[in-house]
This record gives structure tokens, sequence and C-alpha cells, in this order.
């Protein structure tokens, strides 16, 4: 006991936010080995921990580091180089061919440099698309010495109908292990996956008890070619190819892509719906229902004009909503602050909290990262604090959701306390 007391520590600040229940002003964060013991009033926890460290982090705001649910850092060397005012299929068709003139060790220089601005911008989680190894190699060669935990989703894309399962991404252990990069499969989309690879990658993820991540409904391009079989993507996607995937798995054209995907049994309650911009009431009643979470990546959706999706309906409709980045081909910054800065400034009727949590506590949830979202005994004792402005001093989660991001264009301004 006596060793334990030696190494605690409580961090005072100004406001504690522990995201699973109401902001605490003048509060504290108890921690020892790692771990967070409690939280609450400064004045109740200092009584009960007499002879702990205490360390003061003055007129600060403390939270849960974030959950970025959706990243591709393997794309980060296409930073600032494709037109986003293209059509959606433009803009894959640009990538597809810049992703392959540049050469592997920019792609890696580029990679870790994107981790270092995930850690700098106040991520512990992520969960990340990759067609290539390249991202694990550039973790494991840094030893993973950010600390993150989440997933690496191997990409299934295959309209064929062909994909075997592969050894490899079965390597991973014991998914309930923190500050672990575990590598899994996703499915790319509806669209660019045949029905019969779409239930076998679900499977897989199910019998692991892995989340499954699929974009969905992000484009107009999307719906027309799931609806009506035709358009740009159609034209784009070998017509050969798509219209075998449909022979082979008696497809027929579905009202919406979520409702395809619910046809095909692959919402529940770890599957991970990227984007979902393109969603009528019907599709949000759906999603609910099978209780499968929506994505948010706003900044992405901006970049390649796809449409705002409905924030406010889904949150009536009672669906839990988290938040990506998205990559760096559709979005200048993997910053969860401007995420939420933008979903703040798109549905200002939309309480602030409930954005905070989104970036935290529900992407932790939905990707299954106990040890991440929120400030609760037995959690990481792995958190950031904000310097609050004057302005700010009473209410800091409009800080942090709606100005934090605009000081966070210069850097120094969040930081990690442990
Ligand atoms: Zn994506």
């Amino acid at each position: 006991m006596d060793d334990l007391r030696g190494n605690i520590v409580i961090h005072r600040a100004r406001w504690v936010l522990p995201l699973a229940t109401p902001p605490i002003e003048n509060g504290a964060v108890v921690v020892a080995n790692g771990r967070i013991i409690s939280t609450g009033q400064v004045h109740d926890v200092t009584t009960h921990q007499s002879g702990a460290t205490v360390c003061d982090h003055g007129d600060s705001a403390i939270f849960p580091a974030f959950v970025n649910c959706h990243v591709h850092t393997e794309l980060s060397a296409l930073k600032k180089r494709l037109t986003p005012d293209r059509s959606f299929v433009q803009w894959v068709k640009e990538l597809i061919a810049l992703r392959r003139q540049i050469p592997e060790q920019q792609h890696r220089d580029a990679i870790l440099s994107a981790l270092d601005e995930m850690h700098s911008e106040g991520i512990a989680g992520f969960a990340d698309i990759m067609n290539t190894d390249l991202t694990p190699e550039v973790l494991s060669a840094q030893g993973n010495r950010w600390g993150f935990s989440g997933f690496s989703f191997k990409e299934v894309i295959d309209p064929q109908g062909k994909w075997q399962f592969q050894p490899k991404p079965n390597k991973t252990g014991d998914i309930h292990r923190e500050q672990v990069i575990h590598t899994c499969y996703s499915a790319h989309a509806l669209y660019s996956v045949a029905s019969c690879t779409l239930k076998a990658v679900k499977a897989w993820c199910n019998a692991r008890q892995f989340p499954f991540s699929i974009h969905m409904a992000e484009s107009l391009e999307e719906v027309e070619y799931i609806t009506e079989g035709k358009g740009s993507l159609a034209d784009f996607i070998a017509l050969k190819a798509a219209d075998s995937a449909r022979c082979m798995n008696n497809f027929v054209p579905a009202n919406s892509p979520v409702a395809l995907a619910d046809v095909l049994g692959l919402l529940d309650a770890k599957t991970l719906c990227i984007h979902c911009v393109q969603v009528s009431k019907k599709d949000m009643h759906l999603l609910s229902k099978q209780k499968a979470t929506v994505c948010l990546c706003p900044q992405s959706n901006r970049f390649l004009s796809t449409g705002v999706a409905p924030v406010g309906d889904m949150l009536s409709s009672g669906i839990r909503l988290c938040i990506g980045t998205d990559s760096l081909a559709s979005n200048d910054r993997l910053s969860m602050l401007a995420e939420m800065a933008l979903i703040h400034e798109q549905h200002p009727a939309v309480e602030e909290h409930e954005i905070l949590r989104m970036a935290t506590l529900n992407g932790a949830k939905c990707l299954g990262l106990s040890g991440l979202g929120s400030l609760e005994p037995g959690k990481q004792a792995s958190f950031l604090k904000i310097e609050l402005p004057c302005d700010f001093l009473d209410r800091p989660v409009s800080f942090l959701v709606s100005e934090a991001a605009k000081i966070m264009e210069r850097p120094g301004i969040i930081h990690w306390v442990t």
C-alpha cells in the first residue's frame, strides 16, 4: 500500500472533462502506475489521497485523448497534391495514378510524419485502412513509440468475388491488449467488393470480435450505382467484373447502399459505416435498429464536395456517431479538433458535449479500445490538457469543440499530461 501511495499523482486543473460523467470544475484526476484511479473535485480527492504528489495544471482543461476512427496513413504522401474540385470518381482516378508515381521511401516518410502529426494532435487510438504493409512496417520500425492503440485494416477490394483469406492478419493475439495496433480485414465499399466477399469478410471479423469497417453512402455516384447500376462509378469499375459479381451473388439493385448492407447482413453493433453522407430517414432507421456506428468525416466530405451528413437527424434516430479524419489525400490535417469544429459549424444545434463524445468515448467504444475514450477508474493514464483562454474559462467544451482547432494551427497548445 505504501509503495502504491508513493506512486500516486493527482492532476488538478480548472476543468476535468471525464466524458462518461459531467464536467468537473476545479477537478482532479488521480493516477497510479499508468492507470486512472479516480476523478472528482480536487478537495475531495486530496482528502482521500494524503501524501500523493499534486501536479497543478492551472487554468487548463484535462480531457481524454482522441480516437480517430477512419484514416488512411499510407496515402499521406498525397497531401495537397490532389485537386479537390473534381468529381468523386475523378478524384479516385487521380489518386490511383499519382500514388503509383511516388517512390516508396517518400510514402514511408509521409507515413512517419502522419503518425507524428496524429500524436501531436492528441490522438491515442485509430482505425487505419491499408492496401500495403507500409504503415505496420513504419510502426514496427519505430517500436510504436507513440503508444497508439487500434487497428490496421487490410482493405479488401474484390469486385469479382475471388478473394482468399491470407494467414497474416490472424497473428494479432489478444484484441484487448492496449498500445498495440491489431491487423485485420475490412471491406472497401459495397460497389467494389462482391456480395459473397462482403459476407465472408464480415464473418471473419465477427468470429474474432473485430470491428468491421466499410465506406458507405459517401457520394451520389455510389447511390446511383447501387440503386440503378449505372453512372460514372459504374463506368469506372470494370463492367465485366461488376457484372460477374452481380451474377455470382444474385445481386439486384437495392433501394440504397444502407439497405443493401442490411440485406447482406453486414450491419450490427461491430460495424463501422464510414461517411453515410447520402442517407435517407429510412436508412437512418435501419442503422439505428441494427446498432451500427456511423463514422463522420466532415473535412473529407467537404474537400470532395460529396455533401454533409445529416448529423442532427442521425442523433435523433439514436445512431452512435464517431469521427474520422480520413486521409491526407482528402484533408489537409489529421486533426480531431478540426473535424469537431466543422461539425459544430455545420450543425450548430448539436450539443457541444455530444460532439466531444464522438471524438473520444464513442470512437473508443465502437473500436473496443477499452483503455481509451474517457477518464474513468481503470482506464489508461494517458490524457490531454489544453490551456483555456480568459474568454473560455467557464466554457471548456465550447473552446475545445469550436475554437481550439484555429489555435492548433500554432503548435504546442495541446499537451499530453502523461
Ligand atoms: Zn476512407
